[in-house]
């Protein structure tokens, strides 16, 4: 196989893909600004009015787009009808895998969450995990259908590095995955679920979390954008003009592994000082007293124990000093964080680490980037997942080269 390039993609366009290209950017404009027209939106994207008026009825006609009411001013001749997009017919769903927990949700094209799901992970092994995944995915898509709504696409976001060109799953230390054929495992499961017609993405969970705030978010979304993904494991989504940045082998973003300490703590991956042994909850609940076991840490921060508080301060302040560093590697518009870390350590996690970054920031004289809280709190990755599903088809060209990478 020839080593996939821009240069190997399919860019001369036919009329279909030229009126798809068109569609998307009446759709990607109405997104960035409700209200439009149909001659704003002639004016913005350069098309003519009478095109522009084609591809917007039928927009319409499959339940893309709807017309706002006009307000009637009192003002003489025909107003320009308002414009945006429809969010009742189509809907997007989305899943997390964790090495625990199974989410799934579905959402509208708009980020609205109109459904959602948890369960404990039956089985951690891919085969019984793929199954439960698809089995709590199948549940949610049939209460679509039977609404008579239609779903677009799914994302599942995994815990680990993976290839999108191979579908496989490379590692993922905290539930014991190597070398995993994801993709191949979860077609099979929705062939057998009657869901092959479908189309399914999956992602590293963080660059999906990543891809929920710039497409679900405020417009105009922040770019670039770094989501950090706080748990046992810490990873990022990166996104960089407008596209996923997940490097050569899908492993682009594993910040836990950037070394913070010289000769530093032991870290699951075999080397020392990384930041997973500072600010992962493992390393949190260790200094908390815990044994280094998660699941206790969220009693005794409910207790306000003064050890698990001062373990999260401790942690705080070393995801500072990694913070400082995604700052200047990327200067992002702005860094989000999120995460079960997030969840359980609040203000006592998460003030330290601001304290420190805006430390460094005064040091150099110039302003730290905005850090904000994730959007979606602890569906952030599901949520992601579905938005990812709605970014693919609004970035078709984007999407395919994620594919080939
Ligand atoms: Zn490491």
């Amino acid at each position: 196989m020839n080593s996939p390039t821009a240069a190997t993609l399919p860019i001369t366009g036919d009329q279909r893909l030229v009126k798809n290209i068109n569609r998307i950017a009446l759709l990607r404009l109405l997104r960035e600004e409700e209200g439009l027209s149909r001659a704003d939106l002639s004016d913005r994207s350069g098309l003519t009015r009478s095109t522009v008026s084609l591809l917007v009825k039928e927009l319409i006609d499959e339940g893309w787009l709807r017309e706002n009411e006009v307000i009637v001013t009192g003002q003489l001749g025909r107003r320009p009808t308002p414009l945006q997009l429809d969010g009742r017919r189509f809907v997007l769903v989305g899943a997390e895998l964790t090495p625990d927990t199974i989410r799934v949700v579905t959402t509208s094209i708009q980020g609205e969450v109109l459904e959602a799901n948890e369960a404990a992970l039956r089985q951690v092994d891919p085969e019984g995990a793929c199954h439960q995944l698809v089995e709590m995915i199948s549940v949610l898509v049939r209460r679509v259908v039977d609404g008579g709504r239609e779903v677009l696409g799914i994302g599942v976001g995994l815990p680990g590095a993976v290839d999108s060109q191979t579908g496989v799953l490379q590692f993922a230390p905290n539930i014991g995955w190597r070398n995993v054929p994801v993709g191949e495992r979860l077609r099979a499961e929705l062939e057998s679920a009657d869901l092959s017609s479908v189309p399914v993405h999956y992602q590293n969970e963080a660059d999906l979390a990543a891809i929920g705030e710039t497409e679900f978010g405020p417009r105009p979304a922040d770019d670039p954008l770094v989501y950090i993904s706080c748990g046992v494991g810490l990873g990022s989504g990166i996104v960089l003009g407008d596209t996923m940045f997940t490097g050569a082998t899908g492993a682009g973003g594993e910040i836990g592994h950037t070394i913070l300490h010289l000769q530093g703590r032991a870290c699951s991956c075999g080397r020392r000082g990384c930041a997973e042994a500072y600010v992962g909850l493992r390393a949190i609940a260790a200094d908390a007293g815990l044994d280094g076991k998660p699941e206790a840490l969220k009693a005794a921060m409910a207790e306000r124990k003064d050890q698990a508080r001062a373990a999260f301060d401790a942690a705080g302040r070393n995801l500072g000093v990694l913070l400082q560093n995604i700052w200047t590697t990327f200067d992002p518009k702005s860094i989000v964080l999120g995460g079960e870390a997030v969840a359980l350590g609040g203000a006592d996690f998460v003030d330290p680490a601001l304290q420190v970054l805006a430390s460094y920031g005064e040091a150099a004289g110039v302003p730290a980037p905005t850090v904000r809280l994730a959007r979606y709190t602890e569906q952030a990755v599901a949520v992601g997942g579905a938005a990812y599903a709605l970014y693919a088809l609004m970035h078709p060209y984007q999407a395919l080269l994620q594919q080939q990478r």
